[in-house]
This record gives structure tokens, C-alpha cells and sequence, in this order.
């Protein structure tokens, strides 16, 4: 809807809407209408165009209303009676549901990432089935028929190798052309939003959306923007050999086929490409798939009961470790990345360490607090504090000189093959202490061996830090962030073993609830959902059923801007 005109005319048009609501310039390129009862109107002089939110029901309301004053032959007034009522009193029963934890009606988001030949349709299915007991209806939105087919052009085809490719290659040019590298995350909220106008005519309600998979970084950073804390990210770790069974004996595709697909969709050349890899540790929940349906419903299942707020699940000490390893990484100033790692044995942590410069006398630098209370570093300490990563000068310096030595004419020629040659994987010049280093050294400082010991670092270790690992006598590596420039594996393929059964040092890619939900999910009371309640006033331990809990970060479907309205409205209702 448009008008086209000055604000002035707009107001007079729209005079009996002053009973109703206020009007507010918010800049000289917007203006807004609020209602009573929390419907919004707002006005864009620029293009004339009229936009409805708020509260849906008073917007729907305000907009019809609206349409009918605009309208040429203003006859939609007679019977505007009910509605300008409506508008202009806020309804009772919102005020308070948005506004203390009496809300249940969230509706649920749920993202997949799972490298290529993983069978994300039975996780899904479980998850569906699963979901009924919580009073929870699925919707399944796959990216490649549900949105690729829908915004891109994908030729119809029998055969699978070329179906996967062509998805792969739509999804990649839909990126390009767009500029957007987020494009299908876009497409699935459109889906959601599409179906969520089927099932309830736009009425948000127990309803849950599982998109089918994700592949780059930014659709997952979108989803979060859109959805916040009702959008969760499930990584499914399928090892390399099951996935490659799957794409040969269940898809038939030859060994190199099936090589080539799993290489590109793990991470493309080009920036706008399939980044599984990336994508699979921004996840909030890791599970493993190997066959065994009955261990993959198990980990479902947990992962639902703490969405839904189960008052007795706890972590793991796996999800425990890997959680302070996290918050060890936090300390960093490093100024490339965080990156935290602890050492347990026993199942009880005996060092933490964090990616930072060293300081004489043991450690690394701490800033500290000086009189005046203020929080302060070493001069020339930290990196930041020299304004360097001596590591990139170094490289920088090298890449320099060898091009120098070269003939004058060939030097443009030769330089993006020196800059691609590997070079710049190079990290020994790094004036940093790894995480991982600095574990084992903090556990030696005081005394402690680190033989037999668990290390949990979110990051897959370098060669570097694998050579001091292995001999530190560690027994086992969890990781979560794939680190795919570390040598560690091929250097040291004799000491470290992918698998428990072999011998070596076992490195263990993570599974369980990841360190993003650790806090929000197991916190009774500090997270950013409802307090968890545990026992009754004469201490028993309380029920929980899946057909009355709700899930415990509640997607609300109006803004700050609606319950600070609410906020004041209530107020008024006490005054
Ligand atoms: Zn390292």
C-alpha cells in the first residue's frame, strides 16, 4: 500500500486514527503509527510505501483500516465501529505472556549440516517423530527442492551423481549472481514463513521447522539474525569411510565420483562454494551417525528433553571439558583468533590454556589493574600492544624477499604463485603460545603428568602442538573446529590414531551439546530462557512431561519495541 504526499495530508486522510493510537517521526524518512493494542504502522515519505507490524492481529486490523481511509471512495467506514475498538485497548491476555514466562507457544527452528553422503533424512525423521510428544508439528524444508528449485532453474534428471551436482551448482551461481552468500537461508525463512500461512493463517504457534541442510557459514549466521535464540544448529559426524560406502553402494557412484562430490562440498575454491566444514562447528548440537539408529534416537532425544527444558539433564564430562575450554579461549588477545584447550584426567580438569604471548616467569600475560582501576597490558607485550602478528610480517618478509631475488621480469608473473605455494600456511613465527602447548606446560609447572591425560581444544591441533601432545604421553584429543591446514595427522599418522581401536594417540572429533548452548541450556537460572525449577516446596523432585514443558528460549513474535509498549500499558493497569 502507497500514499503519496506529505505527512500532513497523510494525517489528515487518516485523522480517526488519533483515537486509536500516536503518531512518531523516528527520522525524516520514517514515520509510525502505534496503535493501542500494539499494531504498527510505518510510512516511508521517500517511496510513499505504508508497512504493517507489531502485534499481528492489530496490524492486520490497522491495515484494513488503513485501506479503507486511503481508499478513493473512503466507503469502508461505516463499519470500522469494531475494529477502531479493538485498536485502540490493548489486549489483556498478551501483556503479560510476552512479558513474564507464561509464553509456550514458541515455535522452533532447527538447521543440518552434515558432510556429503550423511543421511540427514533419518535424523530429521527421528527429530519429526520425536517432536509430536512435545505437541510439536514438523515442517521439513529442503534446500534443494524447497528453495534451489524454487528460486534457481534445476534441469529435471533421473540420475543422482548429476542431480547432486546440479544442486551443488545452482546453489553456487544463485550465490554469485546474487552477491549473497546467504541466498538459501533467505529462501528457507521465505518456506517457513510460506508454510507457517498454510498450516495457521500467519499465527505463530508449536510449530517447528527443520531445514535440510546447511552448507555455508553465512546461512547460518542469517538464521541466527532472523530467528535468535529459536534457531539451533544439529552437525551430524558421519565418519569419511561411511559416507564414501554410502555414496558408492547406496548412490552407485564410482570411487572418483564420489571422492570429488565429497571434497567439493567440504569446501569449494570459490568464496561463494559449499563450506560444510565451516558450517558443521558453528553447531550448537554434535551427533554421530554410524548406522546404529538406536544410539542416533538416544542422542535426539537428549537433545529435544533440553530444548524442552528437562529439568535433569546434565552435561557429560565431554560437554563439560569441552565447555571450559571454550571459556579458557576467551582470555585471548590473540589478533587472528580464540582458541582454548584444557587437560583432564580422570575426569577432572588439571590445566587450562588459551592461544596468547608468554611472559618470563611462567604463562602468559594477564592484564591487570593499576590504581586508578584501570585495566591495563604490558607495553609491548601482547601482540595488539606492538601492533603486529609477527608470524604474518615474517611470512610477509619472506614472500618479499624471494620475490626481490627473482629477474625484474618475471617478478609479476611469479608472485600469486609464491602467495598460493602453501607459504602462507606457515605458523612458526607466531609469537604465541597454542592453547594446547600451553595446557601441557601449565599442568608441568605444577607438577602434574600429563601421561594418560584427555586434552579437549577447540581446535583441531596443529603439527606443532601434535608432536608435544604425543609426547606429553597424552592418552586422548577431543576437538570440535576442524583445522584443516594442520600437518598433524599426516607427519604424525604412526602416534596418532582416528579410531579407538587402533593404537596411538586418539584424536576424537566432539560430540554432545556444544559450547554455544552449554550456558543457556544447563544454567537453571542465568540463561536467556525461563528458570528451571527442580524440586517441589516440600522437596520433592518435580515431574516433567514432554506433552505440558515448553521449550526453554521462547522465540517471541514481537519486538523490544512491542513489550516495551506492553511494559507500560501493564504499568498503567497497576497505577
Ligand atoms: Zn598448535
Amino acid at each position: 500500500m502507497r500514499f503519496e504526499g506529505s505527512f500532513a495530508q497523510l494525517k489528515e486522510r487518516l485523522e480517526l486514527l488519533a483515537q486509536v493510537g500516536t503518531w512518531k517521526e523516528l527520522n525524516p524518512n520514517q514515520y509510525e503509527f502505534r496503535t493501542h493494542s500494539g499494531g504498527v504502522m510505518s510510512w516511508y515519505p521517500g517511496t510513499g510505501e505504508l508497512g504493517f507490524q507489531g502485534q499481528p492481529e492489530s496490524s492486520l486490523e490497522l491495515e484494513q483500516l488503513v485501506r479503507g481511509m486511503l481508499s478513493q471512495d473512503g466507503e469502508a467506514m461505516p463499519d470500522a465501529r469494531p475494529i477502531m475498538e479493538n485498536l485502540a485497548h490493548a489486549p489483556e491476555f498478551m501483556n503479560m505472556s510476552f512479558l513474564d514466562d507464561s509464553y509456550a507457544d514458541s515455535e522452533l527452528v532447527l538447521g543440518f549440516v552434515g558432510a556429503l553422503g550423511t543421511d540427514l533424512k533419518v535424523v530429521c525423521q527421528i527429530v519429526e517423530d520425536r517432536l509430536k510428544a512435545f505437541r510439536y508439528t514438523a515442517h521439513c524444508i529442503r534446500i534443494s527442492t524447497d528453495v534451489i528449485t524454487k528460486i534457481g532453474d534445476v534441469p529435471q534428471t533421473e540420475n543422482r551423481v548429476e542431480r547432486i551436482d546440479m544442486y551443488m551448482r545452482e546453489g553456487n551461481r544463485l550465490r554469485e549472481v546474487s552477491g549473497d552468500n546467504s541466498i538459501l537461508a533467505l529462501g528457507a525463512a521465505v518456506a517457513i514463513s510460506q508454510l507457517r500461512y498454510q498450516e495457521s493463517k500467519a499465527e505463530p504457534g508449536r510449530n517447528a521447522y527443520l531445514i535440510n541442510s546447511l552448507k555455508t557459514p553465512f546461512e547460518v549466521q542469517r538464521l541466527r539474525k532472523i530467528y535468535a535464540g529459536g534457531f539451533f544448529l544439529i552437525g551430524v559426524h558421519a565418519d569419511h569411510e561411511r559416507r564414501s560406502r554410502y555414496l558408492l553402494d547406496d548412490l552407485r557412484l564410482t570411487k572418483e565420483q564420489a571422492a570429488d562430490l565429497i571434497s567439493r562440498d567440504e569446501n569449494e575454491k570459490e568464496p561463494h562454494g559449499q563450506h560444510t566444514r565451516d558450517t558443521y562447528h558453528l553447531s550448537d548440537f554434535f551427533v554421530s551417525y554410524d548406522g546404529n539408529l538406536d544410539a542416533l534416537k538416544n542422542q535426539i532425544w537428549r537433545i529435544l528433553d533440553l530444548l524442552f527444558g528437562k529439568p535433569y539433564v546434565t552435561p557429560t564430562f565431554d560437554e563439560y571439558a569441552m565447555f571450559m575450554a571454550f571459556s579458557a579461549s576467551l582470555r585471548s588477545a590473540d589478533l587472528s583468533r580464540q582458541v582454548g584447550a584444557v587437560l583432564t584426567k580422570h575426569d577432572c580438569i588439571i590445566a587450562t590454556g588459551a592461544n596468547d604471548v608468554p611472559k618470563a616467569g611462567g604463562g602468559l600475560y594477564w592484564p591487570t589493574r593499576n590504581d586508578a582501576h584501570e585495566i591495563v597490558d604490558e607495553e609491548d607485550g601482547r601482540d595488539y600492544k606492538r601492533g603486529e602478528d609477527s608470524n604474518a610480517m615474517q611470512k610477509k618478509e619472506i614472500i618479499e624477499n624471494i620475490i626481490r631475488s627473482l629477474p625484474e621480469h618475471c617478478r609479476d608473473e611469479v608472485a600469486p604463485l609464491i602467495k598460493n605455494s602453501g607459504i602462507k600456511d606457515i605458523t612458526e613465527y607466531g609469537r604465541v603460545v597454542h592453547a594446547e602447548m600451553e595446557a601441557l606446560l601449565s599442568s608441568s609447572r605444577m607438577g602434574v603428568s600429563a601421561v594418560d591425560s584427555t586434552l579437549y581444544c577447540t581446535t583441531y591441533p596443529c603439527h606443532n602442538c601434535a608432536k608435544h601432545i604425543i609426547a606429553a604421553g597424552v592418552d586422548r584429543v577431543v576437538y570440535v573446529e576442524p583445522y584443516p591446514k594442520s600437518k598433524a595427522q599426516k607427519f604424525h599418522s604412526d602416534s596418532i590414531s582416528l579410531e579407538r581401536s587402533r593404537k596411538g594417540v586418539f584424536f576424537d572429533a566432539f560430540i554432545g551439546v556444544g559450547p554455544r548452548s552449554f550456558f543457556d541450556l544447563f544454567s537453571v537460572n542465568l540463561g536467556s530462557g525461563y528458570a528451571v525449577i527442580r524440586k517441589t516446596e516440600d522437596g520433592q523432585a518435580v515431574d516433567w512431561s514432554e506433552a505440558n514443558a515448553k521449550l526453554r528460549t521462547q522465540m517471541q513474535p514481537c519486538s523490544y519495541i512491542d513489550r516495551e509498549y506492553m511494559a507500560g500499558h501493564t504499568l498503567s493497569t497497576y497505577l
